[in-house]
């Protein structure tokens, strides 16, 4: 009783010092690590794919890769609350919403029985170049959300993505996807041998980064492989 009342104190303290807004209607949001009031949270459209086999996301993979898994929090609408969180993420600087939306989906693995089985998470690595413009990479920060509330390991050096200088235009097909997935480099393949990798992002839309990263991955001796990102859009 003593420590939720300090805990509360120190909440309202630091309020006084950062106030802050609900992210989507301007209401006062006395919560620390909180962007959104209860209303607005309730607005995020949800997909319900984390917990549904053989969903959209899923479908997208069949056929390409072996997924053991796959899924999206929400809905991606433009002009909608969850794009302005995304934007902000990836180009505004401000890492907050990437560690809230990964809150988000960590309550949501954590609570289905279909990722179970993950061993490790890697977020989908940006080039180094892109990551110094930024100053991170914006999965890496949802994958700090996830496990803050999900205790599965993050692996942010078991691959990286090396920076794509050559045109794909004059390639065919075959050697467009060798070089495609070749923009992708398993550095430490000991880490991840033998696992269940969830692999990570905010958005998926066709799915050929994604696609490409987790077949490096499957190139590993005995890994598997699912996959997952905060947004899904058609
Ligand atoms: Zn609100």
């Amino acid at each position: 009783m003593v420590i939720k009342t300090i805990t509360s104190y120190l909440n309202d303290f630091t309020h006084l010092f950062f106030p802050h807004n609900c992210e989507g209607c301007g209401t006062d949001v006395l919560e620390n690590e909180t962007m959104l009031c209860a209303a607005c949270l309730l607005k995020l459209p949800e997909t319900g794919f984390i917990n549904m086999a053989d969903n959209p996301v899923e479908k997208i993979f069949y056929g390409r890769i072996k997924v053991e898994a796959a899924g999206s929090a929400f809905y991606f609408n433009k002009d909608s609350l969850l794009q302005h969180l995304i934007v902000d993420l990836k180009y505004h600087s401000n890492k907050n919403p990437g560690f809230y939306l990964g809150k988000l989906l960590g309550y949501k693995l954590a609570q289905s029985a279909r990722f179970n089985a993950v061993d490790a998470i890697i977020p989908l690595p940006l080039n180094k170049r892109k990551e110094k413009k930024r100053g991170y990479n914006q999965a890496a920060v949802i994958a700090e959300g996830i496990t803050e509330v999900w205790q599965k390991p993050v692996l942010k050096n078991s691959v990286e993505r090396m920076i794509f200088t050559e045109t794909q235009t004059h390639k065919d097909r075959v050697s467009r996807w060798q070089t495609m997935k070749d923009v992708f480099n398993v550095s430490d393949k000991y880490s991840i041998e033998n696992k269940h990798i969830l692999l990570i992002d905010d958005i998926v839309t066709t799915g050929a980064t994604l696609e490409a990263c987790g077949a490096k991955i499957l190139e590993a001796s005995g890994t598997k492989l699912s996959i997952v990102t905060v947004a899904y859009t058609i």
